[in-house]
């Protein structure tokens, strides 16, 4: 059985804040704010992850009301999601993912991103794709006022 999932997350981006993307922290002025550390990719990957294995969202799993959460490691929330997908008995067959940002670019960091992905998820590089592109300086993303990302997955029983 296949079965797909689709994720999306947006966070605003403040100055002074760290910046964490994919699990990695990305030098830059400004960084992605929210109640957990607001790691957009990760976030859409979580998404996807319950969405295909109809286990809701990442709002129902981990409630951003919810103190436990607060400041927390998206790689944690992510390691979390994985054991849940594994014991309705899924695996992943791949994960394809874009992130929308203006500044700064983010290619430099993409191998990077995967490994990190790949060693949290406990999956090979080869399963997980992840591109970056701009808005070509269009709306709140090309302002540098914020971040997008989008993930797709396939998971198999
Ligand atoms: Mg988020």
């Amino acid at each position: 059985m296949f079965r797909i999932g689709f994720g999306f997350d947006t966070h605003r981006l403040d100055p002074g804040r760290e910046f964490w993307l994919g699990g990695v922290l990305i030098p830059h002025a400004r960084g992605a704010a929210g109640h957990s550390d607001a790691d957009a990719l990760i976030h859409a990957i979580i998404d996807a992850l319950l969405g295909a294995a109809g286990l809701r969202d990442i709002g129902n799993q981990f409630p951003d009301t919810s103190a436990e959460f607060k400041g927390i490691d998206s790689k944690i929330l992510l390691a979390r999601t994985m054991e849940l997908i594994r014991a309705k008995g899924f695996s992943i067959g791949n994960m394809d993912a874009t992130i929308v940002l203006q500044e700064p670019k983010i290619n430099p960091f993409i191998p990077s991103i995967i490994g990190t992905l790949a060693s949290v998820m406990a999956i090979g590089e080869d399963q997980l794709s992840v591109k970056a592109k701009t808005s070509e300086k269009l709306g709140f993303i090309g302002r540098e006022e914020g971040i997008s990302a989008y993930a797709v997955v396939l998971l198999e029983k």
